[in-house]
């Protein structure tokens, strides 16, 4: 297990730092975000310390994201939100705070939740020319 000792998050696995835990095992942990952004909001994070998904390898992201269903699964279960989002901010830009990677379960019930993302289409701007060229730069990345 790689912990960085200047990490919230590695302290919260460790137990340095208290938190509600909802999950826990060989590599995950599972805790109650401390802003409840919307009831239930909780925090996935890999018990390794990568910084975000660029750090990630399949391995981490495949046990991590395999814990996703059954947490959001209790989740419903307990609340009965009328669905969930599942965001990871990676970078400073994107709203990243903490630099250990983590999955944001943000549970919605309304409108007016607390959880308000803007999503802005641009349909328009793109020809079907454009969208094959950028999806081909990153298809040659991969
Ligand atoms: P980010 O902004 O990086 O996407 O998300 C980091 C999240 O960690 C924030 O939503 C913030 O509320 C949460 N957070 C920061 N420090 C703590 C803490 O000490 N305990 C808990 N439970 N959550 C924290
Ligand atoms: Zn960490």
């Amino acid at each position: 297990m790689s912990a960085n000792e200047d990490c919230i998050f590695c302290k919260i696995i460790d137990g340095e730092i208290p938190s509600a835990k909802v999950y826990e095992d060989e590599d995950v942990y599972a805790f109650l975000d401390i802003s409840q952004v919307t009831k239930g909001h909780t925090l996935v994070i890999p018990k390794a310390h990568v910084k975000n998904i660029y750090q990630t390898d399949e391995d981490i992201a495949s046990q991590l994201f395999a814990r996703v269903p059954k947490i959001c699964q209790a989740i419903e279960k307990s609340f009965k939100p009328k669905g969930i989002n599942i965001l990871s901010n990676t970078g400073e830009l994107a709203g990243q705070s903490v630099f250990h990677l983590h999955l944001h379960l943000i549970p919605r019930y309304d409108q007016t939740d607390g959880f308000n993302p803007k999503w802005v289409t641009h349909n328009d701007d793109y020809s079907s020319e454009d969208l094959a060229e950028i999806a081909n730069l990153i298809s040659q990345n991969i």
